[in-house]
């Protein structure tokens, strides 16, 4: 029988109201299997490990990140597949976070959660997490069929550094938007399997070490200068992600562009990713990102902002020199960027 591991991390799935506050907070695992027998009736051999102390996803940190990776590693040739259960708010982070940590991934990790706590009558968690067990074990001349991170939310199956949290009242709260999902839920589940990543043949390598010296720059109209230095400017940090408007375009401000400039010629990694969810970055289309290019900003394609601070995390993580941290950020490394 398939054999599936269930990570419980927390999030709503699992939360209960504090009947003195009404305000939810993560509850003891053995609620959630309790409340959905149906488990028991799956054609899947499940097993489950759950944080001692489960957290609200927005309580996540890199530090997390590597214990669920560990725990993967761990348990990588017992199990077929892993379920990650997890809140909704960071769901897209991790998942991004996991497909760099996990190299030569050939098992499928899903991530998923709900919006609306299990014991909720109305709870959009059951299917969510049946469907992410299904998929977790689901296998066609016995290979997994989605050997990648992937989110499973509200019948629709993404890929994980694909995904943006977008709704927070919605059961359908992620969009994948410059990638197609990789499976429907409906009657049968529907996998699109030219979309999805093939196994790696190599052996699984797990990547342990993640950088955070990382500031996200917002660019808006009338950004002050002396803001921006001071940003750019701050102790240790490694690289700056640049949100730009439309397709990567910034002001061309002479101070500006000189901040941004004296930042790179101090070695920190200077990243284009823009403020629209679809469409990409084109460094050099238009006169306002002409500049960026010459001065050696890398431009991030259709990359999502999680994916690119997660990306990044890794890539300082490696220690590699600048030069090869800059040429692999703008390489697609795991299905993140569309070449
Ligand atoms: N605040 C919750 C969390 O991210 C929301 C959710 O689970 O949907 O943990």
């Amino acid at each position: 029988m398939t054999k599936v591991l269930l990570i419980y991390t927390g999030g709503t799935i699992g939360m209960m109201q504090n009947p003195e506050t009404g305000a939810l907070k993560p509850f003891d695992f053995r609620f959630l299997t309790k409340e959905v027998p149906e488990l028991k009736r799956l054609n899947v051999k499940l097993e489950s490990v759950a944080f001692k102390k489960p957290i609200d996803s927005s309580n996540m940190h890199p530090k997390v990140w590597i214990e669920m990776a560990e725990i993967i590693e761990k348990n990588y040739n017992k199990f077929d597949g892993f379920v990650i259960l997890h809140g909704s708010d960071t769901m897209a982070y991790t998942a991004s976070a996991l497909s760099f940590m996990l190299e030569n991934l050939s098992k499928p990790v899903i991530l998923t959660g709900s919006q609306l706590p299990i014991g909720i009558i109305r709870t959009d968690g059951k299917e969510n997490l049946i469907t992410a067990i299904e998929i977790a074990a689901a296998k066609k001349n016995n290979k997994p069929i989605v050997p990648e991170v992937a989110i499973y939310f509200e019948y629709e199956l993404f890929r994980g550094n694909r995904t943006l949290k977008y709704n927070s009242a919605h059961f359908d709260a992620f969009k994948s938007p410059n990638y197609p999902a990789l499976a429907e839920a409906g009657v049968t589940i529907e996998y699109k399997e030219n979309y999805i990543q093939k196994a790696a043949k190599k052996t699984l390598i797990v990547h342990k070490n993640l950088e955070n010296d990382i500031a996200v720059l917002a660019l808006f109209p009338g950004i002050s200068k002396k803001i921006t230095t001071s940003i750019l400017n701050s102790k240790g940090i490694k690289a700056v992600i640049l949100q730009t408007f439309g397709a990567g375009n910034a002001s061309t401000e002479k101070w500006f562009i000189d901040e941004l400039r004296n930042a790179i010629k101090k070695g920190i990694v200077v990243f284009n990713v823009t403020q629209c969810l679809e469409g990409r970055v084109i460094q050099g289309k238009y006169e306002t990102s002409s500049q960026l290019k010459q001065i050696g900003v890398i431009g991030g394609e259709d990359i999502t902002t999680e994916a690119a601070i997660t990306k990044l995390m890794f890539l300082l993580g490696q220690k590699l020199p600048a030069a090869a941290i800059k040429k692999q950020l703008g390489q697609n490394l795991r299905g993140e960027i569309s070449n």
